[in-house]
């Protein structure tokens, strides 16, 4: 958008903390790409606070935001209508102001899964995936893969309940194991796809792994959701072992793409978003 021109719609991100957030320079670069009179500003929004600002959001005839850590599931609770999908996910990362309403959608795991294929192909549906952990990004990541058929799907995590609660959540969509993580560990060598959607290896704990590496099956995808570091601590040894690797900048990108289009109904240049997240992330 030029300097003095008016944002004909406003759009957003919500969460505590934004402040680092790379959504406005990723989506402004991409409306001003557009020629889209648009602009997205990132809006800290306190815990306890989720119910009025959303409120004051509608008020102010926003088009649409974001949602990110810690209101992807309180949210739901101030929509008129949550999409299948985020309802069997169980959060929302994306609203739109439609005609009936404001709606909830989860662009998390379909931005993931668009990542992966760029290194597994064809072969997605028929590897076997190993997840690990069982928050918010797994229940997305797991949902969207057993959505695209992948039938050998195992998840683990340091909470079995939590991985337990899981497969319950999605297994009227896939045939999911739910393996406490010393077994899952035994079984290393069996799975094509490793992914570490927990939060160990991330800044500032960057030494931490939260997998073995040494008896990786050969050709083994190890991708990590993290992107700070932009190559973690596990990627780096997976890498020396002969894996193949994937970080978290591509997921960031492709929920990000998966919102601009609900939003403006354009699908956005997917490359061009990726150069700027890598640009400011101090990538290449
Ligand atoms: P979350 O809901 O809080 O879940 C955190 C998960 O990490 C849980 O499974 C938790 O296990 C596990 N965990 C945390 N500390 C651990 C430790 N020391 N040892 C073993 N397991 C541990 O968080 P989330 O929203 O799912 O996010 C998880 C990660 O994904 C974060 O690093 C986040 O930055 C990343 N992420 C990336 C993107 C992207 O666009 N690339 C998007 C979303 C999230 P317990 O259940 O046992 O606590």
């Amino acid at each position: 958008m030029e300097k003095n021109m008016q944002a004909e719609k406003l759009f957003g991100v919500i969460g505590d903390p934004v402040g680092h957030s790379l959504s406005p320079v990723m989506h402004n670069d991409q409306f001003a790409f557009q020629e889209l009179p648009y602009y997205y500003h990132a809006f800290l929004v306190k815990p306890g606070e989720l119910k009025e600002a959303v409120n004051g959001l509608k008020a102010l005839h926003v088009s649409g935001f974001n949602v990110t850590v810690p209101h992807k599931i309180e949210v739901m609770n101030y929509l008129d209508s949550i999409d299948e999908e985020a309802r069997m996910i169980g959060a929302v990362n994306t609203v739109v102001k439609e005609e009936n309403g404001w709606i909830g959608y989860n662009t998390d795991g379909k931005g993931y899964v668009e990542s992966l294929l760029t290194k597994a192909g064809e072969t997605l549906e028929n590897s076997s995936i190993l997840v690990i952990g069982a928050g918010g990004a797994a229940r997305a990541v797991i949902s969207e893969l057993a959505r695209r058929g992948v039938r050998q799907l195992t998840v683990t995590n340091r909470t079995s309940a939590k991985a337990e609660a899981l497969k319950e959540r999605v297994s009227e969509r896939a045939d999911i194991r739910a393996v406490p993580t010393p077994e899952a560990e035994k079984d290393t060598p069996s799975f094509d796809i490793i992914i570490n959607t927990t939060s160990v290896g991330m800044s500032p704990h960057v030494d931490n792994i939260p997998w073995r590496t040494d008896h990786l099956k050969p050709g083994c995808i190890c991708s990590d959701l993290i992107y700070n570091p932009l190559k973690t601590a596990w990627l780096q040894e997976a890498e020396r072992a002969g894996a193949q690797v994937l970080n978290g900048v591509g997921m960031f990108v492709g929920q990000g793409a998966f919102a601009f289009q609900k939003w403006t109904g354009i699908w956005p240049d997917v490359d061009r978003m990726h150069a700027v997240v890598m640009h400011h992330l101090g990538g290449n």
